[in-house]
């Protein structure tokens, strides 16, 4: 199977090919609004343009849709033909998995898995209809206390209670030794980010946190992740893709975060030389500053070198996974975001990871993210 994966991914390098995890996050407001008559008009037109030759669901067994039908089963419920539209919608099903929430009359949402094998058979699995993935939970301060992290911040705007459950849940599918790993670093509620990013792990002069957008939640109402019988939000998998980001910098954390300590007293040591001008403040300052830099030098150079080399557990992965053909289209732009894809998928969907990546499951399986991280920087 490997070598055939290999031979679809390098066919069209860059677009969605392959067996992979996600199939793109297109809004379903388009496909939502379709009369029952147009969903099954195009899912017909359509799964033959992508190459899709029979649609099943599991369980209640049935083939919903064969090549050459004109109909699509009346077995199928609008939820699934939702579904099954909006997956064959999107640049290249095959070899995908997309696990989405259909929204019913009443409100509820029927969480729908729609897996495609590269062979072009389409499977369907529909879950029971649940009114919420999440209820409100901890405080912000009960979180910070829990998992040792520094306090929760809001810029701009604030944080509502189920988006702190959402972080609660995520930080709950670490090991103790992964929650170690986050230590020096807080979550942060920012409305926008300029770059368009769903979420973001910063180390930086004036502070570590995770950045949590408006845009991280974008896709609860319509995607999941795990399975159609414990689904969780889709926003709780970004979460723990950006923790595995901050587990593998954690010696960098660390030292970054001395030096910004030494930055703070350098600073205040230039402002009592400016408050009291006198040999003695002006020797502290200069001690201080002279101090500081050494430790950012040092820092710098150190990212040079990871950047260069890797960090250890990224370095590690890589024995393992071939990034340029697993897991996600994101995951295969670079080993990091491999890691963090494949990461979030094995506390998450195990079976999932099984199907793309077997190899990673034994690697996180045995801690081995969090024993490499914790490794000293060279
Ligand atoms: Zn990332």
């Amino acid at each position: 199977m490997s070598s055939f994966v290999v031979l679809a991914v390098l066919s069209a390098a860059g677009v969605q090919e392959g067996i992979r995890y996600g199939s793109g996050n297109n809004p379903l407001d388009a496909v939502v609004k379709l009369a029952d008559a147009q969903l099954v008009q195009q899912i017909v037109g359509l799964a033959p343009m992508q190459k899709v030759t029979k649609i099943d669901r599991l369980g209640k067994a049935a083939t919903l849709w064969k090549e050459g039908d004109k109909a699509v089963s009346g077995d199928a419920s609008r939820e699934e033909r939702i579904a099954i539209l909006s997956v064959l919608q999107r640049q290249g099903a095959l070899g995908s998995e997309t696990d989405l929430l259909i929204a019913k009359a009443d409100g509820q949402k029927v969480p729908i898995t729609v897996l495609v094998e590269l062979g072009g058979a389409m499977t369907l699995a529909s879950g029971a209809p649940v009114k919420e993935l999440i209820s409100a939970g901890p405080t912000a301060e009960e979180i910070a206390t829990k998992y040792k992290l520094d306090a929760f911040t809001a810029d701009g705007t604030t944080w509502t209670p189920i988006e702190l459950a959402a972080v609660d849940k995520a930080l709950s599918m670490l090991t103790p030794d992964e929650v170690a790993l986050l230590g020096g670093l807080g979550f942060r509620r920012k409305a926008n980010d300029v770059g368009g990013r769903s979420a973001f792990y910063r180390r930086a002069d004036d502070g570590m946190t995770i950045d949590i957008f408006d845009k991280t939640f974008k896709f609860d109402g319509e995607y999941f992740v795990g399975s159609i019988d414990a689904p969780v939000l889709f926003s709780v998998g970004i979460m723990l893709h950006e923790m595995a980001h901050a587990m593998s910098d954690f010696q960098g954390r660390q030292k970054a975060i001395v030096a910004n300590k030494a930055v703070a007293e350098a600073r205040a040591a230039q402002d009592a030389m400016k408050a009291s001008p006198s040999p003695e403040t002006k020797a502290a300052a200069k001690e201080k500053t002279e101090a500081a830099r050494a430790l950012r030098g040092a820092i710098n150079a150190l990212d040079k070198v990871m950047l260069a080399k890797g960090r250890a557990a990224e370095k590690s992965y890589a024995a393992v996974v071939d990034a340029k053909t697993s897991v996600s289209v994101y995951g295969r732009t670079s080993i990091d975001e491999n890691l963090a894809e494949s990461f979030l998928l094995s506390k998450l969907d195990k079976p999932a990871l099984e199907r793309i990546a077997p190899q990673a499951l034994p690697w996180f399986a045995a801690g081995t993210l969090a024993k490499e991280a914790q490794k000293p920087l060279e």
